[in-house]
């Protein structure tokens, strides 16, 4: 981490808003911190016989408009404070798109890369045990985030169903489809992110087709994106990278052919007809459309003035500094943050809640109608407020959001 960790992070953007807003200093003070936090030792067994204690999270930021949501992460450098952060950007996220829901995140320190599926499963099952009176269908619903996948969701809509007794498909979303899953859900964060994209493509005049686009992070947000930049609106996609580094290709890139050769090699790397290059160098790149899509904090104070990008869609959470923001701003990058450009997930999350709740499911079509009618308008709501008040995109999703909390909050008469 470049200065801070992501928890500061995230209350400095809040601190911004709240001198934009000349928020009251008791509700700024209640934004601050997440309302409730579960903090869990996860003991499982390994394959080798061995029992592993895992160390997991729950954070509940805040519910004032409703149920929290929110995914969970497995990831060796979790941290609370991390968890933390991302359950406030899901508490604006929920706001931001309107949704009737509150702001919550989950992790577990772990490496799932090295983990055999029955270690998994056993994880993933505790965990769902752990926290199973802390979370429910209108309570608080996880969903897949870093390195946890579809099928984890499915382990852990099980396991609580067997506590609860009777079938819960609206305890958490991502599931498969075969289980209460909604059609549309595996690429609607890139789906949003891209709605987002093609409305601020509009505002500056870019021209799609043919648009030069970067990808940093080729997992399911990454990839998708990719294929999508290419199927919806054919942009030019010249370089991904993925952790263990990156391709380039001046002429364009096949994203289905590249997702293909890293399901086989583990890496994008290698791909034939391409020159390498790091996941630094890729930020730099002179494309229209940059897209961070694996890490937090990868633009900093050190490299955003080198950004080129016309357009940076952040569907990774958190990959820009607050520091870097204004500087990205002044020199004209047109910014969609985090909280907006991937809010297509928790949208179609929140889909999926709907469709469990009435045990009635959509088409895609629908899915993919209904996510664009709730992408769009956020992203106007954004760039009114940015020009209203002269605020980067970033600053003004957090008074589009933050206002929105604290109606909730009032007319709860919490404050
Ligand atoms: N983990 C995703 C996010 O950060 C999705 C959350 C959800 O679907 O609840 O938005």
């Amino acid at each position: 981490m470049d200065k801070l960790n992501l928890f500061e992070y995230a209350q400095e953007q809040l601190d911004d808003c709240a001198e934009i807003l000349k928020l009251d200093s008791d509700i700024h003070a209640i934004l601050r911190v997440p309302m409730r936090e579960l903090h869990i030792s996860l003991p499982v067994r390994m394959d080798d016989g061995s029992i592993k204690v895992f160390e997991g999270f729950r954070v509940q930021y805040n519910d004032a408009r409703g149920p929290t949501k929110g995914g969970i992460r497995f990831h060796p450098d979790e941290t609370v404070d991390t968890v933390r952060a991302l359950a406030a950007w899901m508490t604006w996220k929920c706001a931001l798109l309107n949704l009737p829901l509150g702001g919550g995140k989950g992790g577990v320190i772990c490496n799932p890369k090295e983990m055999s599926k029955g270690e998994l499963e056993r994880l993933c099952r505790e965990y769902a045990y752990r926290v199973w009176n802390f979370v429910g269908p209108e309570k608080d619903i996880p969903a897949p985030d870093v390195y946890t996948t579809p099928q984890m969701m499915g382990w852990m809509m099980d396991e609580y169903s067997k506590i609860a007794g009777n079938h819960q498909f609206g305890v958490i979303t991502g599931k498969p489809v075969s289980v209460g899953g909604s059609a549309g859900r595996g690429d609607a964060t890139a789906r949003g992110g891209l709605y987002a994209i093609r409305e601020a493509a509009k505002e500056l005049g870019i021209e799609l087709k043919g648009a030069t686009v970067a990808i940093q992070g080729y997992g399911n947000a990454g990839s998708f994106a990719a294929i999508l930049a290419k199927s919806l609106f054919e942009c030019n996609i010249v370089a991904i990278t993925d952790s263990r580094g990156g391709i380039y290709n001046d002429y364009g890139l096949d994203p289905e052919a590249v997702l293909e050769h890293k399901n086989k090699t583990g890496s994008v790397v290698g791909y034939i007809n391409t020159t390498p290059i790091s996941n630094e160098d890729i930020l730099e790149l002179d494309v229209d459309i940059l897209i961070p899509a694996a890490m937090e904090n990868v633009i900093t104070k050190k490299n955003a003035s080198n950004i080129k990008a016309k357009i940076v869609g952040e569907l990774a959470n958190g990959p820009t500094a607050p520091e870097a923001d204004d500087i990205l701003y002044n020199n004209g990058v047109h910014l969609i943050p985090d909280f907006l450009c991937n809010a297509g997930g928790v949208t179609v999350s929140y889909f999926e809640m709907v469709q469990n709740f009435y045990m009635y499911y959509w088409d895609e079509e629908q899915v993919h109608i209904r996510l664009d009618k709730k992408m769009t308008p956020a992203y106007h709501s954004v760039l009114e407020t940015s020009k209203k008040y002269g605020i980067n995109m970033r600053k003004a999703a957090y008074v589009v959001a933050v206002q929105r909390v604290v109606e909730a909050m009032r007319d709860r008469g919490w404050v």
